[in-house]
Parts: C-alpha cells; sequence; structure tokens
C-alpha cells in the first residue's frame, strides 16, 4: 500500500491494522458474533477474548498463537454516554492483535507506534501515553523501558495508577474464564487541542478522567502475565499473553478530522436524512437527538444480522427494546414522522456488512413501534389521572417510567402540552 494517501475510512484503518500484522505473521481471522450461547442476558462484549477463551488449543494449533481480526463490540451500558460526550458509540469496531505465549513489549509496542505514526501519520506531538505506576503494584518498567527505547519523550509518558492501567478480568459476563486474568496495560492517547477544556489544558493528568474529549484513548495493549487470587495475590499465569487494539471510529474522527464518533464517513448518509428533519430546529440540542438515532439504529440493525431476539422482555430482548425505544424517543421529541423516518434511513443504509438485513430491522422497528404507541397512550392516560391534584413531580417521573414504561424525556413533552391545552 502506498503511504501517501491519508488512510481516513474506518474500514480502511482497521484493514491497515490486519496488514501490518499479517507481515510479520499474525494470521487474520473471522470476528465471531456478538451472540454466545452462554451470554443469556446481554451481548458478548470483550474485544475478542471470546475467541481465545473458548478455543484457545485449536487456534493456538491453527496460528501458532498469533493472530489479529477486527471485532465488533457492543457495550449497552455505554448507551445512556451516546450524544452526551463525542467518543461513545453502543457499537463500534475493535480491530486486534493477539500474540499468545510472550508478553514481551518488543514485540507489540514499536509495531503499534509504527502503525500510528507512520501508517496513520498521525503527529507525535499530539500522542501521550499511559503506563502503570501503582504505590502498591509498582512500576511497569518493561513497558516504560520499551516506550523510551521507541524513542518517546519522557514528558509525554504519563503513570497512572492501578484503576486506569491495570486490567482484571471481570468474574461476570466472560466466557469459559478460567480464572482471574490481569495484567498491566499501556493507552494510547491523541490529544484534540481544538478541544478547550480548562483543566485538561492546564495538566496532562487529566488523560483518561476527564469526559471533555479534548484526549481521546485511540489504542490500548495488554500484557497478561498473572492470576489474582481471592486475597488480591498475584499468581504467575502459565501461559502469558499480549493484546493490542485500536478503536476504529475514534481513529477515523481524528483522521477525517470532525468532532465526533457520530460525524465520520461511515454516517454520512444518514447524517444528510436526520439534517433535512432538524434543519428548521433552532437549538443545537438536536445533534444529542441525532447522533442517539443514528448509533441506536446501526447498533440495532447489526445486531438482527447477529441473530439477535426480537424487541421484548428481558436478556438480549430487553436490549433490542431499549435501542428501539431510545431512538424512537428521540424523533417523538423532536416530533418527527417517525414511520417516514425508520424507512428513509433503513433503505440508504450504506454499509457493506454481507449479512445486513435491512427489510427485517425495519419490520421489526415498526413493530416494537406500534407497541410503544399503545404503551405510550395508557402512560399519558394515567399520568393525566396521576396529575389532578399534582404538578409532575420526580417521584411521579419515575413510577411512570418503571410501572408504565413512559421515558422521563416523554412524560415531561407531555407535561407541557398537556399544560397548555388546560
Ligand atoms: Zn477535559
Amino acid at each position: 500500500m502506498p503511504n501517501t494517501a491519508k488512510i481516513t475510512d474506518c474500514r480502511a484503518i482497521s484493514h491497515a491494522f490486519l496488514a501490518l500484522h499479517q507481515k510479520d505473521g499474525f494470521e487474520i481471522l473471522e470476528p465471531s458474533s456478538l451472540l454466545h450461547p452462554s451470554v443469556h442476558t446481554a451481548f458478548v462484549m470483550s474485544a475478542g477474548l471470546v475467541q481465545i477463551e473458548n478455543e484457545l488449543a485449536q487456534i493456538i494449533e491453527q496460528t501458532g498463537g498469533k493472530f489479529a481480526f477486527t471485532q465488533p463490540c457492543f457495550r449497552y451500558f455505554d448507551m445512556d454516554l451516546v450524544g452526551k460526550d463525542s467518543i461513545h458509540s453502543s457499537l463500534f469496531h475493535m480491530p486486534a492483535a493477539f500474540y499468545i505465549g510472550s508478553s514481551q513489549r518488543a514485540n507489540i509496542l514499536p509495531r503499534l507506534w509504527h502503525f500510528l505514526t507512520k501508517t496513520l501519520q498521525l503527529r507525535i506531538d499530539k500522542l501521550w501515553i499511559t503506563y502503570l505506576d501503582d504505590p502498591i503494584l509498582g512500576v511497569d518498567q518493561q513497558t516504560l523501558d520499551c516506550w523510551k527505547n521507541i524513542g518517546i519523550d519522557t514528558d509525554r509518558l504519563i503513570g497512572l495508577e492501578r484503576q486506569h492501567n491495570f486490567w482484571q478480568q471481570r468474574e461476570l459476563g466472560q466466557i469459559a474464564s478460567d480464572g482471574k486474568k490481569c495484567g498491566p496495560h499501556s493507552e494510547v492517547f491523541y490529544e484534540r487541542t481544538e478541544v478547550n477544556c480548562v483543566q485538561c489544558e492546564a495538566s496532562s493528568a487529566f488523560i483518561g478522567s476527564c469526559a471533555c474529549g479534548r484526549f481521546v484513548e485511540i489504542s490500548n495493549s495488554l500484557f497478561i502475565e498473572n492470576y489474582i487470587d481471592e486475597q488480591g495475590q498475584l499468581i504467575r499465569a502459565d501461559t502469558v499473553f499480549s493484546e493490542c487494539v485500536i478503536g476504529a471510529e475514534r481513529l477515523a474522527m481524528i483522521q477525517q478530522n470532525v468532532a465526533t464518533v457520530h460525524g465520520i464517513a461511515k454516517y454520512s448518509h444518514w447524517r444528510a436524512i436526520l439534517q433535512n428533519y432538524f434543519s428548521h430546529q433552532n437549538s443545537p440540542q438536536y445533534y444529542h437527538a441525532m447522533h442517539i438515532i443514528m448509533d441506536h439504529l446501526n447498533a440495532f440493525m447489526h445486531l438482527v444480522a447477529d441473530g439477535a431476539p426480537k424487541p421484548g422482555r428481558g436478556g438480549q430482548a430487553r436490549i433490542m427494546r431499549k435501542l428501539a425505544r431510545g431512538a424512537i424517543t428521540q424523533a417523538l421529541l423532536w416530533d418527527i414522522d417517525i414511520n417516514k423516518l425508520l424507512s428513509l434511513l433503513l433503505s440508504k443504509y450504506n454499509h457493506t456488512h454481507a449479512e445486513y438485513k435491512p427489510e427485517q430491522s425495519l419490520q421489526r422497528l415498526y413493530d416494537e413501534l406500534s407497541r410503544f404507541e399503545c404503551t405510550l397512550k395508557r402512560a399519558k392516560k394515567q399520568m393525566q389521572k396521576m396529575l389532578q391534584h399534582s404538578v409532575l413531580t420526580e417521584e411521579i417521573k419515575q413510577e411512570l417510567q418503571q410501572k408504565w414504561g413512559l421515558p422521563p424525556l416523554l412524560s415531561e413533552k407531555f407535561y407541557a402540552t398537556l399544560s397548555t391545552e388546560t
């Protein structure tokens, strides 16, 4: 690949990352589905440990322990952050490289640095690197030395405590877990100097802890060398490994010089449609709504293609419902014809994912919309009853949400219309 053209597209970034690893002897594997029989209540959330843990022996035999793939990740617990900051999506892509049997930093970090600064041509003076420096666990000296050997200035290397730079496998939500793996990790942040934040401008100590979006985490490299027991003691693992991941959408955002992950080219068709609907609004608040609609519908379609159940109660169905109703709620808040909007968006879906099923997704969204409309009708009636002798309090809002399925944002909207009608 010629090194002159800037790589900006999400898929091109992912491809370049995999190609670089392939050149160095990593086997390229297919990503795995976000549905797995052992995770009933949610979707698979790890950035690729699934593959390792389920079929480790077979994969090592097939690849010699060096492999890479681009894993779609869906994090339902990040859904509420969407639209509130510039860097969170519920569904995103993580190109990842694994090296089973080695936690040598020199096998991972120099290649990553080459990728970021030569392949993607990121400016070195925009990059910051974190490593473990903890009062109890000590300094991750191997990582620090490796970054110094690469030639990174020490003032760009930020030592952080274990809550930032020590990864520990969670007990729940993982698959075929054979213990609590753990190890230090090292993150690379890109500084967007155009994002004004008094706190972050004053000190790089806020890397990783400020939500302003000035520092964007673009990569993470984990060196898993231990298990941790019930007493918190570290036990050397029989098999050590390294994992290096990058955030494709975040890097695309930086390469395309746009303000948010929902502003990247992948969403341009959808943005154009939504801009039309929102252009008459005179409040910039609508960006928030646009981003939620794009994010949730994108995740919904991906999960449908992966075989997710219809929106409903409990487990995965509940998450599908939350995605559908989250997007619909935004459209209702802004008085948008949701039927028309859904059909426009899903017919203009600009994605080459071979198995995306826009018709099936659209049908499920329509079905969910009519169920939601019934819910809203009942909730509205109930709300009128409850408000005969009261104003809309937080308690009433909560009750309407929990017992009657009315999102608080819509109870406020209905309340405003009720008060103007009377
Ligand atoms: Zn900040």
